[in-house]
């Protein structure tokens, strides 16, 4: 019998991602409870702009994100003055994710500013639609060691080469994007953040690209993965990779 080939193999491994392709638009500016980058932020009634403990600067409104199939809504505020990492000794509130678990055009309270937002970003819209993902080589052994034991045999100079070409063959997104859901495309290696709570690995939950429209950089075109807890839905863990 043949070997199955290392795309049959990886294609069990396959998961669906929302990616969101970043359209600058001047829509953007106001408040809704879609995904969407910059302008004003989702917010409920009690809440207030969200400040740095470190520099006492207000936060950058980065994004809310929403996947299309659910209700919930996630808004993520970042300090552009202080640039955390999400490691450990940064202080809490360098950056912020706030869950809004059914949000609506009657429950939006409007928070401003007090001051000018001289970092923030290029409102835009986003366009969802769903894409195939598979891990990336460095985050293939948290999925599946056995596929990266393969990938060796297969080619013991460059395995990862070998493992490219069969996501490249699958038609899984093989490039950064803005994501929710699926896997991460890791800058700087794989990491995978416990929840502080109950100490168990969390979940990818998005990723949010370098966008250019958006006039948003992380570093040198790095990324920010954001991590949720299965079981505490709304505890969040920030990492930032960049080149
Ligand atoms: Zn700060
Ligand atoms: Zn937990």
């Amino acid at each position: 019998m043949n070997q199955p080939s290392l795309e049959q193999r990886i294609a069990p491994l396959i998961k669906p991602a929302i990616k969101l392709e970043v359209i600058d638009n001047e829509q953007a500016e106001a408040a809704s409870c879609e995904s969407k980058i910059g302008g004003q932020p989702y917010a409920e009634q009690g809440d207030s702009w969200p400040v740095c403990p470190d520099c006492n600067n207000e936060l950058s409104f980065v994004c809310q994100l929403k996947h299309p199939q659910q209700q919930e809504l996630i808004v993520f505020y970042y300090c552009n003055e202080c640039g955390p990492w999400g490691l450990a000794g940064e202080s809490e509130g360098q950056w912020v994710s706030k869950l809004y678990p059914s949000p609506s055009m009657e429950k939006l309270s409007l928070i401003q500013r007090q001051s000018e937002d001289e970092q923030g970003f290029i409102p835009c819209l986003v366009n969802a639609s769903t894409v195939n993902t598979l891990p990336d080589w460095e985050g293939l052994d948290l999925v599946d060691e056995t596929m990266t034991k393969h990938c060796c045999e297969l080619d013991d100079d460059a395995p990862w080469e070998a493992y490219d070409a069969a996501v490249e063959r699958s038609g899984a997104l093989n490039d950064y994007a803005t994501l929710i859901g699926g896997y991460p495309r890791f800058v700087q290696g794989a990491v995978l953040p416990h929840c502080p709570q109950c100490q168990q690995d969390m979940e990818f939950f998005a990723q949010i690209d370098s966008e250019e429209q958006a006039d948003m950089m992380w570093g040198d075109l790095g990324v920010i993965y954001l991590f949720r807890c299965a079981v505490h839905r709304d505890v969040f863990k920030m990492r930032l990779q960049c080149h």
